[in-house]
């Protein structure tokens, strides 16, 4: 987890939700601060002036401030995924570093199958409701959260979320993550599949250089082919790493642009969506 850009529960997230209704001008969600909780702690010890061994404390305390933080954090996820299973809702998260194309997937998305199946979005951004308002536009139902400093969404944020969005039983339902390769890959949201986009205008050692997420991710989407010929990305190598660091990941290259694999993205969401209703 990163400890220095502010993703810990004292992040305060915010939410929009969209279309706008007679909630409006209530959607600043603030968190609890829960000044019970360890961080509070952690101030009183780093203001005591102990520094003989406060370099080795900090250490530990940052390793157990962690370990709980991400233990209260997939107590909820487990939470919201009674909540899913109760509503018989497939949920998948999307991530991926800023710029790879998630809001534009999912917009090519619910075009293209949102008559056939009912998708609802949760937006995460750290400012401004632009993602939302763009899968608004689609005549679809989305709530933003605004995460502030914080550079992923948790569980305490979705379970806020879905209250407002009150997506409909039998529904897909897409999360935007953060645009961020590192922390969004710690915080399970309780959903059913994680999904990663790459895109070949990024490196193409991304697989390598940020493990975690590939390692967490069940579907990874290789996005912009359709810029290959003027880019210098080797797709079997990037593949290649991350089918290094998860041998079970299911790959797929398209273009969300041209529309070029958007037909095999489409049967996996109707794979998943099968396998849902199975297990229901
Ligand atoms: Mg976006």
């Amino acid at each position: 987890m990163c400890s220095t850009c502010g993703c810990s529960d004292e992040a305060e997230a915010r939410l929009t939700v969209f279309p706008t209704d007679h909630e409006h001008g209530s959607d600043h969600h603030h968190h609890d601060h829960h000044h019970d909780e360890p961080h509070d702690h952690t101030h009183e010890h780093e203001h005591r002036g102990d520094h003989g061994h406060l370099s080795e404390t900090r250490t530990s305390r940052t390793l157990r401030l962690e370990q709980d933080i991400l233990a209260r954090n997939n107590r909820l996820a487990e939470r919201n995924r009674g909540w899913f299973e109760g509503r018989e809702i497939l949920a998948f998260n999307l991530m991926s570093s800023p710029g790879a194309g998630k809001t534009a997937l999912l917009e090519r998305t619910i075009r293209e199958l949102g008559d056939d199946i009912p998708i609802c979005v949760i937006e995460g951004d750290q400012e401004t409701t632009r993602d939302a308002e763009r899968i608004r536009a689609t005549g679809c139902r989305a709530v933003q959260i605004n995460t502030g400093s914080g550079c992923h969404l948790d569980a305490e944020m979705l379970a806020s979320a879905l209250k407002r969005l009150d997506p409909p039983r039998g529904s897909l339902l897409m999360i935007e993550n953060v645009g961020n390769l590192v922390c969004p890959a710690l915080f399970d949201l309780g959903e059913r599949k994680r999904i990663v986009i790459a895109s070949v205008t990024e490196g193409d050692d991304k697989p390598l250089k940020y493990p975690q997420m590939f390692h967490a991710a069940h579907i990874m989407i290789l996005n912009k082919v359709d810029l290959l010929p003027h880019v210098p990305f080797d797709v079997d190598r990037c593949i290649g790493y991350a089918l290094q660091v998860n041998p079970k990941l299911r790959v797929l290259q398209l273009s969300v642009q041209n529309g070029d694999g958007m037909a095999e993205w489409y049967s996996c969401v109707r794979e998943e969506i099968g396998l849902h209703e199975a297990a229901n």
